[in-house]
């Protein structure tokens, strides 16, 4: 679960680390009010659960109430890579000298959380990590231990900190870590951690990523899940005990397994498409669950084809056959099917897509090939 800005900067000043002071607005009229309240110039910034809002035009400054009302109308009304905006934080804008990047994440290989850190924050941070990597810092956090003073000094020493700051960064990382740590996040960041013209540091942006499987041992966190902004179909697919993921592409997956799932998207890929979602209607799926999952499928009119791979255990082929075929008398649809169907009942589900006329194939490859072919229209 991904936490907004405002959330998440929350939760850091809960853990000591400097922010703007601000609020959140629903309304250009509550925007203006901040504005007022702060008294100076503001950051009107919209809350999407992605990243890039700046380059998107979702981060605007305003010198007067009046133009942080009116930027508020205008980011209010936007649409950022899909997700509308509903709100905005009107933060008290601050004179940026230096834009820091700094994060937590977990290492799976080392199985401990990395802290990463840059001179080089703000919005290109992502480029510089592929062309330039040795601007990144980088140090483990053993979980038992955590952050210890001398690791928050080496990255400060990385980045060329200022001897003066070395105090106040080292609140910051360890405040971090706590927070990533006791939120049992996956992602904590602050970009740009930013030095102001007055010479202080402040977290500008607030980034923070839960892990789902830790969230019932945080009901308080929990209770900042925005439905609003998560796809509805991922809200749907919740409902039906489906892990679903939507995503850009246009070929729909139903897979049973995660790894499964993550197999046919990677070769999806290698045959030049590009996959609409990651599903896995999980083991022992039967009829109603696959209908919930292809309606699901079909409700994003990008899709273009359908891929089934499913591999027959506990999950039967026959079921799985009568599970289409119900939802395909529900929704109807012209989109095509390709179908991989092995394992237990695989023939006797293959005859009964077969008298139903969708595309069927024996391999993964072939399966993944026909299904790019046919999204392409051909
Ligand atoms: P993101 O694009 O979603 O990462 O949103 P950010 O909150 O990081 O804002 C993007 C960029 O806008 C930052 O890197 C800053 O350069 C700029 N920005 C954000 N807040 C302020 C502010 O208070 N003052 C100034 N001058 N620039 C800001
Ligand atoms: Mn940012």
């Amino acid at each position: 679960m991904k936490l907004h800005e405002y959330q998440s900067k929350q939760l850091f000043a809960k853990f000591g680390i400097p922010i703007p002071r601000g609020r959140v607005a629903a309304t250009a009229h509550e925007a203006k009010q901040i504005a007022e309240e702060l008294g100076g110039r503001v950051v009107i910034k919209s809350q999407v659960l992605v990243g890039g809002r700046g380059k998107a035009g979702g981060i605007r400054l305003a010198k007067t109430p009046e133009e942080a009302e009116s930027l508020a109308t205008q980011i209010l009304m936007m649409e950022i890579k899909g997700l509308p905006v509903r709100k905005v934080l009107v933060d008290e804008a601050a004179n940026i000298n230096k834009e820091i990047y700094l994060g937590i994440t977990n290492d799976r290989s080392l199985r401990m959380p990395v802290m990463m850190a840059s001179s080089a924050g703000g919005v290109d941070i992502e480029e510089v990590a592929r062309v330039s990597p040795e601007k990144i810092i980088r140090e483990s956090i053993h979980p038992l231990l955590g952050l210890r003073d001398y690791q928050a000094r080496d990255i400060a020493v990385g980045i060329d900190l200022a001897r003066e700051h070395w105090k106040v960064f080292g609140q910051i990382a360890n405040g971090l870590w706590k927070a990533y740590q006791s939120a049992d996040a996956t992602l904590a960041e602050i970009n740009p951690l930013v030095i102001t013209a007055e010479n202080k540091l402040l977290a500008v942006d607030g980034k923070m990523v839960l892990d789902d499987n830790a969230l019932f041992r945080h009901s308080d966190l929990n209770e900042m899940r925005d439905l609003d902004v998560e796809a509805e179909s991922e809200i749907e697919a919740r409902k039906y005990g489906l892990s679903f993921i939507k995503l850009d592409g246009n070929i729909g997956c139903m897979v049973n397994g995660a790894g499964l799932a993550m197999t046919s998207m990677d070769i999806i890929k290698l045959f030049g498409g590009e996959p609409a979602n990651f599903l896995d209607i999980g083991g022992g799926a039967n009829a109603e669950k696959v209908a919930a999952a292809l309606r699901i499928i079909l409700s994003d009119r990008n899709v273009k084809a359908v891929l089934f791979n499913v591999f027959g255990g506990i999950t039967r082929g026959d079921e799985v056959a009568r599970g289409i075929l119900t939802a395909l008398k529900e929704v109807k649809t012209k989109v095509p099917m390709v179908i991989r169907l092995v394992g237990t009942n695989a023939e006797e589900g293959r005859r009964i897509l077969a008298d139903a006329h969708m595309i069927t194939a024996e391999t993964l490859a072939e399966a993944a090939q026909k299904a790019v072919n046919v999204a392409k229209g051909a």
